[in-house]
């Protein structure tokens, strides 16, 4: 399934973050029973266009949902769910109850701290996130000098690797893997790979702590970092 993940924080608020295309079987598939907020990585269609589906998780809630992303983010999903944003002219049922955050650096949900980190996605400015030690960066094929110093001391990592080919998009396994040895994660998981990565030779081939995700993938992780 595409790439988008689900955090269920200590506090009992829980996240996802991107509304993927298939979000509505994934919520079905993992049984996700609430979502308190959403974070966005970047507008491309893979990561938004489960947006809608945050309606079953307003009545679930009760209430709206509040959802973060950045100034370039939030233009391109005003321009796509321009329903949901512009001019309500339909009321009632139908629509999603969103809160608009935008992101402007670090933020809090509840009483948990998140760090957006800036990537490169291409040309594109994208975002990643942190929460305590773990760190998610998909679809990304740089992470920017400036960026290194808010991913230090991270335990788990999940980390674009598109295939081993070189992509102007994303990094390769090989580029993925250059980052791993810079920040030394205690583990790291690699996504949005695409077809060309057979997934048990692929996990064979690479280093001790480093494996691919998959659909369903689950582990802890610790709000302190070293
Ligand atoms: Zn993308
Ligand atoms: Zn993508």
């Amino acid at each position: 399934m595409r790439p988008s993940i689900y955090i269920e924080l200590s506090s009992g608020k829980n996240i996802l973050i991107d509304t993927s295309t298939d979000l509505r079987q994934q919520a079905l598939r993992f049984k996700l029973k609430s979502v308190d907020a959403v974070f966005y990585t970047h507008s491309h269609a893979d990561h938004i266009m489960g947006l809608d589906e945050l309606r079953r998780f307003n009545v679930l809630k009760g209430g709206p949902i509040t959802c973060y992303a950045d100034a370039r983010t939030w233009e391109g999903l005003r321009k796509t769910f321009f329903y949901i944003f512009e001019n309500r002219s339909q009321q009632g049922g139908g629509i999603p109850k969103l809160e608009v955050e935008e992101i402007t650096g670090p933020f809090l949900v509840g009483d948990t701290a998140v760090v957006p980190i800036p990537l490169l996605h291409g040309a594109t400015p994208i975002l990643g996130f942190r929460i305590g030690s773990f760190a998610y960066l998909t679809d990304c094929s740089k992470i920017p000098e400036s960026s290194w110093v808010l991913l230090k001391g991270l335990d788990t990592l999940i980390l674009d690797a598109l295939r081993h080919r070189p992509h102007s998009t994303h990094f390769s396994v090989s580029e993925a893997l250059d980052v791993v040895t810079r920040l030394k994660p205690n583990r790291t998981y690699l996504t949005h790979i695409c077809h060309e990565l057979p997934h048990s030779e692929t996990t064979a081939s690479l280093p001790a702590g480093v494996g691919l995700a998959y659909d369903g993938l689950s582990f802890s992780f610790d709000m302190d970092t070293d």
